[in-house]
């Protein structure tokens, strides 16, 4: 494993030992890395990272010119586990099916349920830059692609049985058949879902009939309630039954709806793709985990290796509460590329290192990631970027083949969120909104605040808590106006006398730290002291009150701005 120091590029240290070791193990060909993905439900944000980690590294591969492909397994061939929460419970008669042989859920125009939940993820890794090939696991063993390993891990058997044998902690029995006592019991939900490529890990094969590591899909019913009751090499002859009554021997060198389990398939498809690189959430990584039994089976039965495989760490989402729960609770990448931008998405997964975890936000903290993001921007515009911070953001605006959509003039989120929420998402406001707030670069339109202005304002319509939405008072308070103190009045004046003089977003921001200054007689640029930052605050909460009738809101300046002169000097005059 790499030696991945808090100061090194993760991403850099894994493309060194990648290419040095498929050098070594398949020279002159093609570096190959790995991902996998269950469309069993939504592929949500988390998942990603099963995708991000081998493409950044497959990227910074092909930026050194090594010829590199990134294969995605879509394991489509993966049994239905359980019914979803808010889909017809009628489904459950499909629990056992392929998820390929499962009808997508109602009102899809997806010809079945693996395309449906493949469909969105293709198309935002798409957006996001990711150039991979998409693997069918369904197509790779109903065309027989598979056939010599799964004749080969049959004649095995034996081994494979005593290699896991080293690793089963629970007595046979307990995991024997999972999944008929599932149906057989309480029906639909009696399983956990699974989480992520290969969750049906404790089902290794082993049967009260003996150890198979292939498990066929009835014939008559299609799921895979089915036990292997005998195998004979020199014919392939496989006899089966299943709990809905069938039985039939099969020729497995021509049987096609089968596969082999998760433990034996994994290390199988290392070795018939090559893949020298293939990184796993942490679950996969303890001992007697697929990855570590799979790394015995792989040379042992295979001829094959085990890639270096990095264990990746949980990835949060905080402050979704309010996204579409059409598509349940967690959202995907395309929910995230509502609200921010492709390359600021890229970011998160390349600045942190595999094993650290990290949180995306879909609350307020994320206008101060895009606070942070233009800070990089700016330091690495003029040449004062780390190196580190350098490269993850070289890593996030583009990749080998392509450049990340890029907003041209990328005014701060917040104040494009600020601005969104006040006029409501109103195209015409928010052009001469935005456009007073710089007088000496006027906007042509809005184009060149896109794509941002569109993340931004999806985010103030659909992120923003009904009790922080910004509205301007449509009438003066005129209690509290005739109510202000003379200070206070005073420093109500003070602001008006000086609007048309300050109007932009810089003038502004000077105007309003000084009229405290001015009123305690010393000049605009004056140091701040604790008693000066005492009289701002209180200030502000005076203006937030009068003009929103809250004590916080937007920036000054840019709520401000965007109520316009006429409004502010009807709101705030005596
Ligand atoms: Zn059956």
């Amino acid at each position: 494993m790499a030696d991945v120091s808090p100061q090194a590029d993760w991403v850099n240290s894994f493309a060194d030992e990648v290419i040095a070791e498929a050098a070594r193990r398949a020279p002159g060909k093609p570096v190959v890395v790995a991902s996998g993905l269950s469309p069993s439900g939504p592929i949500h944000l988390g998942n990603l990272r099963e995708v991000m980690v081998p493409h950044l590294v497959a990227d910074e591969i092909r930026r050194r010119g090594v010829p590199c492909e990134h294969i995605l397994s879509f394991d489509d061939f993966d049994r239905f586990r359980k019914v979803p929460a808010g889909v017809d419970p009628s489904w459950a008669q499909h629990i056992g099916k392929p998820l390929t042989s499962v009808p997508a859920p109602p009102g899809s125009t997806h010809p079945n349920w693996a395309e449906h939940f493949k469909a969105p993820t293709a198309a935002a890794l798409a957006r996001l830059g990711v150039e991979f090939r998409g693997i069918s696991q369904t197509q790779m063993y109903t065309s027989g692609a598979y056939v010599d390993e799964v004749l080969l891990a049959m004649r095995e058997r034996s081994r494979i049985d005593a290699v896991l044998a080293q690793y089963r902690t629970k007595p046979r029995s307990a995991v024997a058949d999972p999944y008929i006592d599932a149906a057989a019991g309480s029906g639909a939900g009696a399983e956990p879902a699974g989480e992520g490529s290969g969750a049906a890990a404790d089902d290794d094969g082993a049967t009260s009939t003996g150890y198979y590591p292939y498990r066929p899909y009835c014939a008559a019913c299609e799921r895979d309630l089915t036990t292997v009751t005998g195998y004979v090499d020199e014919t392939t002859e496989l006899s089966y039954t299943c709990a809905c009554g069938h039985a039939e021997v099969v020729k497995l060198a021509e049987h096609r709806r089968g596969k082999l389990v998760w433990k034996v398939d994994w290390p199988m498809r290392w070795a018939y793709e090559g893949v020298v690189f293939e990184p796993s959430g942490a679950d996969h990584q303890a001992p007697g985990s697929s990855f570590v039994v799979g790394g015995e089976l792989v040379s042992a039965i295979f001829g094959g290796w085990r890639p270096i495989g990095p264990g990746y760490a949980f990835v949060g989402i905080s402050g979704m509460a309010k996204m579409s729960s059409s598509r349940g609770a967690v959202p995907t990448p395309s929910d995230a590329l509502e609200i921010m931008e492709e390359p600021v998405l890229r970011w998160l997964y390349a600045r942190r290192r595999p094993h650290q975890s990290f949180t995306i936000a879909f609350h307020q903290e994320l206008q101060r990631l895009y606070d942070e993001w233009d800070a990089v921007a700016r330091k690495v515009a003029d040449g004062t970027a780390s190196a580190l911070d350098a490269s993850s953001y070289d890593r996030a605006v583009r990749t080998a083949r392509v450049d990340l959509p890029r907003t041209p003039r990328p005014l701060p989120y917040r104040m494009l969120a600020s601005v969104a929420d006040i006029t409501t998402g109103d195209s015409d406001q928010m052009l001469r909104i935005l456009s007073e707030t710089d007088p000496g670069r006027p906007l042509s339109s809005l184009d060149e605040l896109q794509p941002r202005l569109d993340r931004a304002r999806c985010w103030a319509m659909t992120q923003l808590p009904a009790d922080q939405r910004t509205r301007l008072s449509s009438e003066p308070d005129r209690g509290a106006l005739t109510g202000l103190s003379p200070a206070e009045r005073s420093s109500l004046d003070l602001l008006l006398a000086g609007l048309a003089e300050h109007w932009s977003l810089e003038g502004l921001s000077l105007l309003v730290y000084a009229v405290p200054k001015l009123q305690a007689g010393l000049g605009a640029d004056a140091p701040a002291t604790a008693e000066l930052k005492a009289a701002q605050r209180a200030f502000f909460a005076l203006v937030y009150r009068l003009m929103i009738g809250r004590d916080t809101g937007p920036r000054l300046p840019t709520l401000l701005l965007a109520a316009g002169q006429e409004r502010i000097r009807a709101l705030l005059s005596g």
